[in-house]
């Protein structure tokens, strides 16, 4: 690998971390035989295609292609480096890695990303103290206080409060010798007009810190404490933190998802808290933005009943219609929650109990359901009632990009309101291709799953892979394979490359595949890898060498049928010496194997 991290070191962290741990961290994994399934998270699917094995510590997806060892999926889940990857296996593992190893590249690109969370940390704890301070927290608790949230959900959530004024934060961080760089792409700090100077962002404000899934604090949502605008803002986006893929309140929801299988999102962090201090645990929020195929693919991996609760006025409906698309790309069924009169979960809870609100859950609809009783409701079913259903609702079904899934629910909802099926397809087609030349116009066409095995592919390439598969998954033949000289046959190039690296390998049996996906530097290799080590082959010595042979012969055809040309085309220039020689080295040949 990579010269900056010994050999050993990544050994040690890996044989040290399991992958179905860090796996499971972020998808539900059930056991199949050997290995464990689930749903992929890097494409949608409906049926678990995405495999991970704890024998041979990889993870690969039948569906996508996408796979690698215990450092790759960190990289590709969370879209890190392969150091950062290294380096968060390290401390969960509490392997230590050398500083000497560490290039001043590494560790620019190392601190950036630390320093940035260790200085939120900082401001977290600041902020907390200051809410805690007898004095100057006084009227921010008082506020808190008013609002429902307990003394202990101070503690837990790490509420904090900003000052008012420009620069405590920045006095802070001076006292604390910090440097400032960090706090400046962190958003804590915005930069001023004179050199080197800045004002704190958040000012006579209640702090929220979000947190990852590991716990770190990525980012803050500050809210004032009476009606001035505007009411909520938020860290701005930066390497460690972004809105769409980020959820307040999951890094503490996730095991209560994982038991109830189930999730509730809300809008607020308000709501977060109330609902946690009800023994709803199971709770989350998005952070100001609209709800992203990222948050739905994302909570898919912590549970499978997805509860959205929305206000059910113009924004709400836009906001389910908007989710409606990737809840059907990702397969889920998020049912939609609105609560009377508008109340928000804070208030409904407090008032009439967490047992009301469970009862609203039961009752929920389904969001396409939703979106056509909240049509009925409003436009009714007179004809110019229905008209108006179908205008709403058509852009909605439009929306919906698998054609089979548009259809299903095109029919629900001609039925529904009693229009002929086939007018409303006409109309969702006609709103369809209007959206599909408009995106295609807008981002250009790429094709996706361009790396999936294709059947066109020719046999000896299948054998190919084959045997690689049986060198991997059997490492017993490998000595063999090298004795009888295989590799040399090979016709694709990367695929020898992989079995030199195989040859190569001196370590211990078991860490065989999980090294070479990192000792592979191009991403689409490793994945190859861990593709032809994730089939279950049950291999023998026997069978082994039954497919050794008849790669043999197949490869003394190929060579035969060659040579055959070659004498025929030299016949018929009439090159004697050149036909003899030909012959002999065919006679050669034949000899050479029975
Ligand atoms: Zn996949």
């Amino acid at each position: 690998m990579a010269g900056w991290i010994p050999e050993e070191t990544l050994s040690e962290i890996r044989s040290a971390s399991d992958i179905v741990d860090v796996v499971s961290e972020v998808v539900i994994l059930k056991r199949a035989g050997r290995n464990f399934i689930g749903l992929c998270p890097f494409h949608a699917e409906k049926t678990p295609s995405f495999t991970v094995s704890p024998e041979k510590q990889i993870f690969y997806c039948f569906g996508c292609g996408a796979g690698g060892n215990i450092f790759t999926f960190l990289m590709k889940y969370h879209g890190i480096t392969f150091f950062e990857a290294v380096t968060a296996l390290a401390d969960r593992s509490g392997v230590s890695l050398p500083e000497k190893s560490v290039s001043s590249a590494q560790r620019r690109q190392k601190t950036n990303r630390e320093r940035i969370l260790e200085i939120n940390r900082v401001a977290m704890e600041y902020y907390h103290r200051h809410l805690l301070d007898k004095a100057h927290g006084r009227a921010a608790r008082q506020y808190l206080h008013d609002r429902g949230i307990k003394d202990e959900s101070l503690e837990a959530f790490a509420i904090g409060y900003a000052p008012r004024g420009w620069d405590h934060l920045i006095s802070h961080l001076n006292q604390q010798r910090i440097h400032l760089d960090a706090a400046f792409q962190s958003g804590l700090i915005i930069p001023g007009k004179k050199r080197n100077g800045g004002y704190d962002r958040f000012r006579n404000r209640i702090l929220f810190p979000i947190r990852d899934l590991g716990g770190r604090v990525i980012g803050f949502g500050g809210r004032v404490m009476d009606d001035s605008l505007p009411k909520y803002i938020n860290s701005p986006e930066s390497s460690v933190f972004q809105k769409g893929r980020s959820l307040y309140g999951l890094d503490r929801a996730k095991v209560a998802c994982r038991r109830f299988d189930a999730v509730i999102l809300v809008e607020g962090y308000f709501d977060v808290i109330a609902l946690h201090q009800f023994g709803v645990e199971n709770v989350v929020a998005t952070l100001g933005t609209g709800v992203t195929g990222d948050h739905i693919r994302l909570l898919k991996g912590f549970a499978q009943r997805l509860y959205f609760v929305f206000d059910p006025d113009a924004a709400g409906l836009k906001a389910v219609e908007r989710i409606v698309p990737a809840l059907v790309k990702e397969d889920v069924t998020a049912r939609i929650v609105t609560l009377p009169e508008g109340k928000d979960p804070d208030a409904f809870i407090r008032e009439k109990g967490p047992d009301a609100f469970f009862m609203l859950m039961e009752t929920a609809a389904p969001a396409v359901s939703f979106l056509i009783e909240s049509a009925k409701a409003r436009h009714g079913l007179s004809p110019s009632g229905k008209s108006r259903i179908v205008t709403e609702m058509e852009s909605v079904l439009a929306s919906i990009d698998d054609e089979i899934s548009r259809s299903i629910f095109v029919k629900s909802v001609a039925e529904e309101i009693g229009v002929p099926e086939d007018l409303l397809l006409k109309k969702v087609s006609r709103v369809r291709e209007k959206g599909t030349a408009a995106k295609r116009a807008e981002r250009g066409f790429t094709p996706e799953g361009a790396f999936s095995a294709d059947a066109s592919e020719a046999p000896l390439a299948r054998f190919e892979k084959k045997i690689l598969s049986m060198m991997l998954q059997y490492p017993l033949m490998v000595p063999e394979i090298q004795k009888r000289g295989i590799l040399e046959h090979f016709t694709d190039d990367r695929l020898k490359a992989i079995g030199r690296r195989i040859l190569e390998y001196r370590g211990p049996s078991e860490g065989l595949i999980p090294e070479l996906i990192s000792m592979v530097k191009d991403p689409e290799l490793g994945e190859r890898i861990a593709h032809l080590a994730a089939g279950e082959d049950s291999w023998n010595t026997e069978g082994c060498l039954k497919l050794i042979r008849q790669f043999e012969r197949h490869c003394d055809r190929a060579l035969r049928d060659a040579l055959n040309t070659r004498i025929q085309e030299a016949q018929k220039e009439n090159n004697r010496a050149l036909v003899d020689a030909l012959l002999k080295e065919k006679q050669k040949m034949l000899h050479k194997r029975d």
